[in-house]
């Protein structure tokens, strides 16, 4: 339910207006949601609940690992960094923002390894 107050030029109140939307949330729904909404704001940047990540009292092990397919789509990237920075020192404009990034699962047609764009497959 949402209430709406209305008021004239002077400030006068003239009237109200209610409106009823039937939520798309049930009860439960929301319970969820609030929950999850609560959880993700508790969230570090780095992913883990931030009073864990803020404890002054634990100590931390650092360790990677690598993606295959974040390591293709970043090679590419610095490939087209490359080619972009030949371009534009013949100032011919290149538009790296408007580049939207997708990786093809092409393991099918092209065997095991990272596939980039030169066609080199390397092992990882
Ligand atoms: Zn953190």
């Amino acid at each position: 339910m949402t209430k709406v107050q209305h008021f004239d030029a002077d400030g006068n109140l003239t009237g109200t207006s209610v409106s009823t939307t039937p939520s798309r949330w049930d009860e439960d729904s929301r319970v969820y949601e609030l929950a999850y909404t609560e959880y993700l704001d508790g969230l570090c940047e780095c992913g883990v609940p931030r009073s864990v990540c803020m404890d002054p009292k634990r100590v931390w092990k650092v360790d990677f690992r690598v993606g295959n397919r974040c390591q293709a789509l970043e090679r590419v990237q610095k490939a087209k960094q490359k080619q972009d920075a030949e371009l534009e020192k013949k100032n011919i404009d290149t538009f790296p923002l408007a580049r939207k990034w997708t990786a093809e699962d092409v393991t099918a047609q092209y065997g095991e390894g990272i596939w980039t764009d030169d066609g080199e497959d390397s092992q990882s």
